[in-house]
């Protein structure tokens, strides 16, 4: 079965009689290792999945499950920075990268703090926190010399490649990227690219990329969820949803 399962996924937001249907009945699966894309305009849903799929907020109907463990469904619906929603095995399992690092990086934590505050969390000892920091900085190309440092010392590309060491901490096997490149010059977004597909390609991480820039979306998923405003327009593989040449997108929908 694929690693991320979605069926029949709802969600409204009530504010005050207003009710804004977000999503409808979205059915997509993520396989293991796979870079799945989600792209719409804005006010699509974008944002809505990835908060759900991430366990920041829980769907009001559908069911989802991730490596077979069921989300909890329905309840009440209240955004947050962490995952209270899921289980310990599922919050290990699924990590969130947001479009400002500064969102999962604290300025008063060194470099070294803010990665390894998710395994402190669980209890890991110092000496297994060391050895992971260093092997998630190694895998995410961050400099050594950066770890004693603040994230005010650091440029926008060093913050996200941390923020991304920090997701990967716990061995996530699903990252979700909310629009990670967005807050980044053109040059530093092929860095970041070419670090998550390194990064799909050496562990085996699962990647929903969330971005409203095609370019981008084409040059590193392998399937695209298309959402249209009133529903799903598209789901398929890249080269199906994207049937002009790729160098064709530059632009945003
Ligand atoms: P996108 O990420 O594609 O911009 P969102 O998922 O943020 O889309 O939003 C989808 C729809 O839900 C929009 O109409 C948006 O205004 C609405 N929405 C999102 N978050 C909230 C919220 N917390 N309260 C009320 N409406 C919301
Ligand atoms: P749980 O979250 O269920 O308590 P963890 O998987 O976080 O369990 O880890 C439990 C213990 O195993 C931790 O104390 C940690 O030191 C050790 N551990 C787990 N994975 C690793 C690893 N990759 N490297 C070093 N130590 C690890």
């Amino acid at each position: 079965p694929p690693l991320l399962e979605v069926t029949g996924l709802t969600k409204h937001y009530r504010r005050g009689r207003r009710t804004t249907t977000a999503i409808e009945g979205l059915d997509f699966t993520v396989g293991e290792g796979e870079i799945v894309g989600v792209v719409g305009e804005s006010g699509s849903g974008k944002s809505t999945v990835g908060t759900i799929v991430a366990g920041l907020q829980t769907a009001d109907a559908g069911s989802i499950t991730l490596a077979g463990h069921p989300y909890p469904v329905g309840g009440r619906h209240r955004a947050g920075t962490t995952a209270p929603h899921l289980a310990p095995e599922l919050r290990r399992s699924v990590q969130l990268v947001f479009q400002d690092p500064f969102a999962s990086l604290n300025p008063r934590r060194t470099v070294f703090q803010s990665i390894a505050a998710p395994l402190e969390a669980h209890g890991w000892s110092r000496a297994a926190v060391r050895e992971r920091v260093a092997e998630v900085a190694r895998r995410t190309v961050v400099d050594e010399v950066l770890l004693e440092r603040y994230p005010v010392a650091l440029s926008g590309g060093q913050k996200q490649r941390i923020a991304i060491a920090r997701a990967l901490a716990l061995g996530p096997r699903l990252v979700v990227a909310d629009e990670p490149l967005a807050a980044l010059d053109v040059t530093t977004q092929v860095e970041i690219i070419e670090l998550i597909l390194s990064l799909q390609q050496t562990l085996g991480t699962a990647f929903l990329f969330i971005s409203h820039d095609l370019g981008v979306v084409a040059s590193i998923a392998q399937r695209v969820i298309v959402l249209g405003p009133d529903g799903v327009a598209e789901i398929g593989r890249t080269e199906q949803v994207f049937t002009e040449p790729r160098s064709e997108y530059t632009g945003s929908l």
